[in-house]
């Protein structure tokens, strides 16, 4: 059987490189829903729309088309802004624009329309709770705020975008998590039926079997 896995957490707590091995190991399809949230926030920075106007970046969002290719790709009305929408000052403007729940609708709908064939594994902060409430397997993924500090500095030096030092990323991440958890729209909270999974000490090779281990009796169905 078929089934949607849902995968939510705090800021760089290795969501998107879990569920893109899990995808892997499946055969099923990844989708990063931090993406369209970073892609969102990077497409409004560049018409200069004021951040806080919800109204005007939902009619944008009237115009935007936002594709992720199967081999990991981001794509903005067409063009590659994979490594572009990782900078750290996206991070926080993503954050800013998800707090606006007109915005949330718009995401959600195409996130939804996306995962209705089933046989996916989306990673966000609402996926449990909102988008995929009806998913067979949902992990809220934690780890401590230097574990993840540390691993979003590694990620930016191998994929070679513009880093911060790790303290700095560190004040970044907790000022998002902060925001991600206050938010009135979709707050990041751990739906009631999560299994929580704590990775500060996991490789990722334990995390992904971790998972694996929880959706393997529905697979077998
Ligand atoms: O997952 P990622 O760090 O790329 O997400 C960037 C931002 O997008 C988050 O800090 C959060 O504010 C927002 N987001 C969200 N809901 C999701 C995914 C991301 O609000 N499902």
């Amino acid at each position: 059987m078929r089934i949607n896995i849902a995968i939510d957490g705090p800021s760089a707590a290795g969501k998107s490189t879990i569920a893109r091995r899990l995808a892997a190991k499946l055969g099923y399809v990844h989708l990063d829903t931090g993406a369209m949230y970073r892609c969102t926030a990077y497409k409004a920075l560049q018409e200069k729309l004021d951040l806080e106007d919800e109204k005007a970046i939902c009619a944008m969002l009237k115009n935007t088309k936002i594709e992720l290719t199967p081999d990991g790709k981001v794509l903005l009305d067409g063009k590659d802004v994979s490594h572009e929408i990782r900078q750290d000052e996206i991070s926080l403007a993503a954050s800013k624009v998800s707090r606006h729940p007109q915005v949330r609708k718009d995401l959600v709908a195409r996130q939804q329309q996306m995962a209705a064939a089933r046989g996916f594994i989306m990673d966000g902060r609402d996926i449990g709770t909102v988008v995929l409430k009806d998913a067979e397997v949902k992990v809220f993924m934690t780890a401590s705020a230097y574990a993840r500090a540390r691993r979003r500095y590694d990620q930016n030096i191998a994929c070679n975008i513009p880093t911060s030092s790790i303290e700095e990323i560190a004040k970044e991440i907790e000022e998002r998590d902060y925001q991600d958890t206050h938010r009135a729209a979709s707050p990041l909270k751990k739906a009631e039926d999560a299994v929580e999974v704590d990775t500060s000490d996991m490789t990722i090779d334990e995390v992904t079997e971790a998972i694996y281990k929880l959706a393997e009796p529905y697979i077998a169905k």
